[in-house]
């Protein structure tokens, strides 16, 4: 490793505000002098990392106290990285402990500075170095083992060689080497997971680089970190660290669990102090206290009250910051090559980086730059959830709940007035009597104000809803409206929905002025006391918090929506709950935010999943992630036609369909290797600074699932059945059902789009089906992941689903053996913002329904029939009870998206013989 070679004279010392500033950001120095007055100026060892121009512009704080901590620290630091520490005596020689540990550090590449504790003076002993170039794994070597008599094949059970995996893993292994972004589709069972695992794992090992895997389900965190991962730890002989990182809120909170145990009454748990009980018990054992390891689902309420939150905590100044769950995770992340994490986790970490412009230091996730994005059909639409506004009377009821109880007439408010005047807080005495007059008057009166402010918005737009409803009020009812520009001048927006909530903003501001007052007024006791004392303060500042926040969103709904979609929700259901209202704002596109914030911003980004296509063509997720247009990602131009080819599906249809004259032939720009302009290939580049012009390769690929669908599956389509929109349509479905059921030995998923028909038809079928054996489940009886076992564990049964069960559900073998896909899930018309995202493409002259509308579905559709075969060997019939697949224009390109051809267009009567005939012909059938 070179050393840098000085412009200027290098001198070892730094005093004036010039000098330092060509070491260290003014902000950083700022920064650490902050976190040093907070150790009490006490030692405190940073890491500190540079821009090009070698100037420290981000520190972590990473160890405390003593040089005894330091070893603890080198996991987290890379070459080029500098180690900070302060002297409190102010004297800036090196004792020989400091020469030892730099010169340890210095091996590793990693400068040492000293600083005194207000950060005016700085003494180098060992100066930041030239960061690492790169080095290119070796993307052939890595295939191999994924080839018969290759390390992997050999030592894992039941391997099997798939071409088809091994060049995802090429493609992979060159989007790393080439700082390059590649979008596959991997059809089920490529072992995509393997294919993009070996050279993240294999990068992160040879350039000390973390590497960031965002997954959009559980069960795919579960099987990377329980299974594929372990797998390779033992198998590979690759040595490495990887962890999953959740949200904060996953983890415990010792300190407050602490004060909970100490104090029981203090956040009036009620009725649920039973489960608050069971909680404290876990912690004895608990290793992460992550709330996924709780043997049970706690009430929402009480897991918050024991809940690690960033607003409500101690940090360094927590006795138990060694042991914080939520620190130890952190910890683990920061010195993990592979982070795996969900998408949401990935946006949260994406709006505080936008935001703060900071791409160095640790936001939510640690600072990376290698991203891979499994699931990645779904990016779009979380994003869009994270971005969004929502908020409710119930939800901000919810949110003030702690602070105060207008029936109990307890709560924070009440018990802090307690303590002050029992005298535990002694604040001044022309302080005492004010403030108790605040947490004690004025502040019930205001929350008790702001709450029927709020109570009266929602049940005076409820009134109005309903005038207009007849649905009877036993009955349940749901109702969407959308806020368009021009409705902005008329009496609805004005009446019932503006001045009413402009009357809850305005009953706010007393509410939180009062609030913050009495925050500032305790202030010292936060920052110098005990968490005795402190504790009861930080859920103050956490409740002042979430009460400003849920204001903040309705200000935002009533403000501009430029680029956004507003709506209302309106639910009532019956058995006496109040109807509430949702206010909501979502963005129209995220593909500007994606763009900048993922694709430019990452050095290496790949996104796979087994359904990113629509029809062989990438356009949609294009388009979704802002990468369609090639201006504005700056590429270089179009080259060669790639995407498309490698893998259509093929097959002989048994009845074609009509002809489909879709897709007049815009060129796609997936079928292009495209040359987008990269980050620099070494870190000497400005990091928060775009990319210069400079090749980048970006490529799509589609591989074709390894499974024989043309052996494994039976697809049939009645062409007789009503379409969806006729009347006839239920009578007609669950005539087919009923047989169809029956023949398949139950073993099934009926998956619909709408609860409504699911709750008809299942009331219709179900009794009958349990009389001859095939119990029936139905969605919303219990959680998901239960439906899922009981399913799994009772062959035979038949699961009836809607939306979320068309994806991320994993039933492999005989349980699951037929499918029936009751209509094309298009999106319920009505829905908002659909209905605005349809207006945005025509005025930007695109046809929505080619764009938006179809592709939504056929991506759901695929999801849907992918859920039927798992592995080689299973087997069974899909049936697609929507003849409008095969009688439109549209069908088409949702049966082109299938991984088989050979579909059987035929009258239900013949559908049902050959049903019979599959499941007769079935290897290892009784006949029963
Ligand atoms: S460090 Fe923070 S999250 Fe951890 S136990 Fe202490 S207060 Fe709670």
């Amino acid at each position: 490793m070179a050393l840098a070679t000085p412009k200027e004279p290098f001198r070892a010392i730094a005093t004036t505000p010039g000098e330092l500033d060509r070491l260290i950001t003014a902000a950083c120095r700022e920064q650490m002098a902050a976190v040093i007055a907070g150790n009490g100026g006490g030692e405190v060892f940073f890491i500190g990392r540079l821009n090009p121009a070698r100037v420290v512009e981000a520190v972590e704080p990473l160890a405390f106290g003593n040089r005894g901590a330091v070893p603890a620290l080198l996991p987290y630091a890379r070459p080029g990285d500098v180690c900070i520490h302060n002297h409190p005596s102010g004297r800036l020689e090196p004792s020989e402990a400091d020469i030892a540990v730099a010169s340890e550090l210095g091996g590793r590449g990693v400068g040492s500075y000293i600083i005194n504790n207000d950060c005016t003076a700085l003494r180098i002993i060992v100066r930041a170095l030239e960061p690492p170039t790169l080095q290119p794994i070796s993307v052939g070597k890595l295939a191999n083992w994924l080839k018969p008599g290759g390390r992997l094949a050999e030592r894992l059970a039941g391997f099997e060689y798939r071409p088809q995996q091994i060049e995802m893993l090429q493609a992979v292994g060159e989007a790393f080497n080439s700082d390059g972004i590649a979008l596959i589709e991997a059809g089920t069972g490529t072992g995509k997971s393997m294919a993009y695992l070996l050279p993240a794992i294999a990068w992160a090992i040879r350039n000390n680089e973390k590497v960031v895997i965002a997954t959009g389900t559980i069960n795919l965190q579960e099987q990377l970190i329980e299974k594929d991962i372990p797998l390779l730890l033992q198998n590979s002989g690759l040595q490495f660290e990887a962890t999953l990182m959740k949200g904060r809120n996953n983890y415990l909170c010792r300190r407050k669990a602490q004060y909970l145990r100490e104090h029981p009454d203090f956040l009036q748990i009620g009725e649920k102090a039973a489960q608050l009980a069971e909680i404290q018990a876990w912690i004895r054992t608990t290793r992460t206290g992550s709330l996924e390891d709780l043997p049970f689902t706690p009430d929402p309420e009480v897991w918050e009250s024991v809940m690690s939150e960033a607003d409500n905590c101690l940090r360094t100044r927590c006795p138990f910051y060694d042991t914080c769950f939520f620190y130890t995770a952190r910890r683990r992340a920061a010195r993990a090559q592979v982070l795996v994490v969900n998408h949401h986790l990935l946006m949260a970490d994406m709006a505080i980086r936008a935001e703060t412009e900071n791409y160095s230091a640790t936001a939510v996730l640690p600072p990376y730059q290698r991203l891979i994005v499994d699931e990645a059909h779904n990016l779009e639409e979380v994003a869009t959830s994270y971005f969004g506004v929502r908020v409710s009377r119930g939800s901000l009821a919810y949110c003030m709940r702690r602070l105060f109880n207008t029936r109990r007439n307890d709560g924070l408010l009440i018990w802090l007035a307690g303590r002050i005047h029992n005298g535990e807080y002694p604040v001044a005495p022309q302080q005492h009597d004010e403030l108790l007059l605040k947490l004690g008057r004025d502040l019930p009166l205001q929350h008790h104000e702001l709450l029927t402010a709020m109570e009266e918005a929602t049940g005076r737009l409820a009134e109005a809803l309903e005038r207009t409803e007849r649905t009877p009020l036993h009955q349940p009812l749901e109702i969407k409206r959308r806020i368009k520009t021009e409705d902005l001048a008329g009496p609805f927006w004005r009446e019932e929905i503006d001045a009413p909530l402009r009357a809850v903003v305005t009953a706010a501001r007393p509410y939180l002025e009062n609030l913050r007052a009495v925050g500032r007024a305790l202030l010292p006791f936060l920052e110098e006391a005990s968490p005795e004392l402190a504790t009861p303060l930080l859920e103050l500042q956490s409740s002042l918090n979430k009460v400003e926040a849920a204001i903040g969103r309705l200000i935002k709904f009533l403000g501009s929506a430029e680029g956004q979609c507003r709506w209302i929700e309106y639910r009532r259901r019956p058995g006496g709950r109040l109807p509430d209202v949702t206010y909501c704002l979502a963005p129209l596109n995220m593909a500007a935010e994606l763009r900048e914030n993922l694709l430019r911003r990452c050095r290496t980004v790949v996104m796979t999943s087994a359904t990113l296509t629509v029809d062989q063509r990438f356009d949609y997720l294009l388009r979704q992630i802002g990468a369609e247009d090639p201006l504005q990602l700056g590429l270089i131009g179009p080259t060669a036609a790639e995407a498309s080819a490698s893998a259509a599906p093929g097959g002989e249809e048994l009845e074609p369909p009509p002809a489909e004259p879709f897709a007049e032939n815009a060129t796609s720009a997936a079928e292009i290797i495209e040359l987008i302009p990269p980050l620099p290939s070494d870190a000497s580049a400005e990091p928060d600074e775009l990319p210069p012009p400079r090749a980048r390769p970006f490529r799509a690929l589609i591989l074709a699932t390894p499974f024989d669908y043309e052996r494994q599956v039976y697809v049939g389509v009645p062409m007789d059945m009503a379409e969806p929109t006729d009347p006839r349509f239920e009578e007609a479905l669950t005539g087919f059902l009923g047989p169809t059921l029956e023949i398949s030995r139950g073993r099934a998923f009926v998956l619909f789009t709408s609860y409504a028909l699911l709750g008809r038809v299942f009331d219709r079928l179900a009794p009958g089906l349990e009389a001859r054996g095939y119990p029936c489940l139905r969605q919303g009886t219990i959680g998901r992941s239960m439906l899922t076992e009981a399913f799994r564990n009772e062959i035979g049964s038949i699961l009836f689903a809607t939306s979320s069960f068309w994806e991320g559900v994993d039933v492999a073998g005989e349980a699951l053996s037929c499918l029936v896909l009751t209509r094309l899930p298009f999106k319920v018309p009505g829905d908002p913002l659909t209905e605005a995202r349809i207006e945005d493409l025509r005025r930007r002259r695109l046809d929505p329904f080619y764009h938006l509308v179809i592709p939504q579905a056929v991506i759901k559709f695929r999801q849907g029939f992918g859920r039927l075969i798992r592995t080689k060997t299973d087997r069974g019939a899909v049936l697609i009870c929507d003849p409008r697949v095969a009688t439109r224009r549209y069908g088409q390109i949702f049966l082109r998206s299938l991984p088989t051809q050979r579909i059987h267009f035929a009258r239900q009567s013949e559908l049902l013989d050959a049903l019979r005939t599959f499941y007769d012909d079935q290897p290892g059938r009784d006949d029963d």
